[in-house]
């Protein structure tokens, strides 16, 4: 499992965007970091990923200090709304690369490209290059690149934020019939209320860098902890 122990974070030396986090997400678990925009949603998910680093406190996966690990050290798969996927190949070669670099046997290349496309619905389109398929399919891609290397944590940062209503609703089932089948554990960040609820096993509620409700969503939703939770939650519902 995951923990952030008294981790805060400051870009300028001043002020500070994660104030004193103290967080543990459970093996297996779905978290989703719900909260405004520049409440410290995406900049917890970046020292959970290696791409920042806490000012002061400790982040742990499964007992080990990963704080100051870069990224590709972490077991840890990432999905972002700017997927980036690399236009001159195609999507099997989009797979393959990350592990190829690393120098994985050209057959378990195979067979985990196959199996992550699968688990997409994209085993078709294996030979296609980004540019001809749909913003949906794209976003299956980078998803299966995400999971491609089997990792224990997958992070996710409003990762259906571009496509639109129908797709998302329909993104989101897939997402969590993937969190079940592959019982990896999702910390997900949105500023959607609807998608938090729907989607997660417990939200934690950011405001201001301070988790002000961490809970399951009917809880959430029901016994807001403080005006703040009930305003959020309660505005586009
Ligand atoms: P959003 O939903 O808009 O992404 P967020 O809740 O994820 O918001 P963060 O992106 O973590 O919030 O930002 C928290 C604060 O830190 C904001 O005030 C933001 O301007 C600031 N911030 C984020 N990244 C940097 C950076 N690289 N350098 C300086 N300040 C930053």
């Amino acid at each position: 499992h995951v923990e952030f122990i008294d981790v805060r974070k400051t870009y300028d030396g001043e002020t500070l965007v994660v104030k004193n986090l103290n967080l543990e997400i459970q093996r297996g678990e779905f978290l989703t970091l719900l909260g405004p925009s520049g409440s410290g949603k995406t900049t917890s998910l970046m020292m959970l990923a290696g791409f920042e680093v806490p000012t002061s406190g400790d982040i742990r996966l499964a007992g080990r200090s990963i704080a100051r690990l870069p990224p590709h050290r972490r077991d840890i798969g990432m999905v972002f709304q700017n997927y980036a996927l690399f236009p001159h190949m195609t999507v099997a070669e989009n797979l393959a690369f990350p592990l190829s670099v690393r120098k994985m046997p050209k057959a378990e290349i195979g067979e985990r490209v196959a199996k992550a496309l699968g688990m997409v619905h994209l085993s078709q389109l294996g030979g296609r290059r980004p540019a001809e398929l749909s913003g949906g399919q794209q976003q299956r891609v980078a998803l299966a690149r995400a999971l491609v290397f089997d990792p224990q944590l997958v992070l996710m940062d409003e990762p259906l934020g571009a496509l639109d209503k129908q797709l998302r609703e329909h993104m989101q089932l897939e997402i969590k019939h993937i969190h079940e089948s592959l019982g990896v554990t999702v910390v997900y960040v949105t500023h959607d209320q609807t998608e938090a609820l729907t989607m997660s096993d417990r939200i934690a509620v950011f405001n201001n860098g301070i988790i002000q409700q961490i809970d399951l969503p009917d809880r959430i939703y029901q016994q807001p902890c403080n005006s703040f939770v009930a305003n959020f939650i309660g505005e586009n519902n």
